[in-house]
């Protein structure tokens, strides 16, 4: 048993209060690799924004979970070699699929965890995210729960349809679970795919699609319920046209790929969401960069020629989140 203090984290308390009350949100990435994990923690470092480091099931069956606890430790001291301080850094599982799962992110040092228990009926998941719940408090671990369901593919998580948190349900759900925070369904969606042309209209101009709007009568009858209940926002990509475009003009083939705008995420960022979660457009950035090397470059076959542009575009791409859409930058000091 590695207590996550040990190794230099935070858990989301703390964190998920002051951005309530500051009106902003705490990015979470997902990482599988050393290029992300050195391109958030600079992003973060060199805006001194508090980060959520998150690993999914997949990235620990891809990455090795013990590397990968490692990788983290070694990220808080990458941290402060960059120059911050007091890192506020989470390491966080992203759906963790059973009590099994969360116990041995838990044992390993993780110092918050997901349960997600929303494809379950109502009874079971509320018995599985208490049984997470009580074991992580044992040591001031964070645990996020869900409530209502996201559509798309993330990882080994997917589901054809999907529908919205129950406002009527939120109180008896996190009550009765204890769980420290919400994540809920307003109509994000994991994935580059997040909606069918069928549910999207048609930009006249530029002939790209454009995506339904958020449910944020639901966010606000929600939060009417919780007050000041920190909620999280799961498949909040946007898909940026940028680098759609870049991989398609390098051969790639991603048509039609569609995303959250950013302004819906920046205003969703201002209320009682207070972690945003960001994981297909650093996939998309990485393959952008490295689709264009190849393109450009044939000849090419030293990894670091072509992962470190990817990188570089990571970096900026989270720096840019950070800064424009989540407004998290110089809240840790
Ligand atoms: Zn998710």
């Amino acid at each position: 048993m590695v207590s996550y203090k040990e190794l230099g984290l935070v858990n989301t308390r703390e964190m998920f209060a002051k951005a309530i009350k500051g009106g902003y949100a705490i990015p979470a990435f997902n990482f599988n690799n050393m290029e992300q994990l050195q391109a958030i923690i600079k992003a973060a470092a060199e805006t001194k924004s508090p980060v959520i480091l998150q690993v999914s099931k997949g990235a620990r069956a891809y990455a090795n979970p013990t590397l990968l606890r490692y990788m983290a430790q070694g990220a808080v001291a990458y941290a402060k070699e960059l120059g911050w301080e007091k890192p506020e850094i989470v390491l966080h599982l992203d759906h963790g699929d059973s009590f099994e799962l969360c116990k041995d992110c838990i044992d390993l040092g993780f110092s918050s965890v997901m349960i997600d228990g929303s494809a379950l009926p109502y009874e079971e998941n509320i018995a599985l995210s208490k049984k997470v719940a009580d074991y992580a408090h044992q040591y001031d671990v964070t645990v996020e729960a869900e409530l209502g369901v996201l559509a798309g593919v993330e990882d080994e998580v997917q589901a054809e349809e999907s529908h919205y948190t129950r406002p009527e349900e939120v109180i008896d759900f996190s009550k009765r679970t204890g769980c420290d925070s919400l994540a809920i369904s307003i109509g994000t969606s994991h994935g580059a795919y997040k909606f069918k042309p069928e549910q999207c209209t048609r930009d006249p101009k530029t002939g790209r699609l454009v995506p339904p709007p958020l449910a944020f009568d639901v966010l606000d009858a929600i939060m009417e319920q919780l007050p000041g209940f920190p909620i999280v926002l799961h498949g909040s990509s946007s898909v940026p046209q940028e680098y759609v475009d870049m991989i398609n003009q390098y051969g790639g083939k991603l048509p039609d790929a569609v995303g959250i705008p950013e302004e819906q995420l920046r205003k969703a960022a201002k209320s009682a969401v207070c972690k945003i979660n960001i994981d297909s457009d650093s996939r998309l950035a990485f393959t952008a960069a490295v689709r264009k090397v190849f393109a450009e470059k044939p000849g090419e076959f030293d990894p670091r020629k072509y992962c470190g542009p990817a990188r570089d575009l990571m970096e900026q791409l989270y720096k840019h989140k950070i800064i424009n859409v989540l407004g998290s930058d110089g809240k840790a000091c």
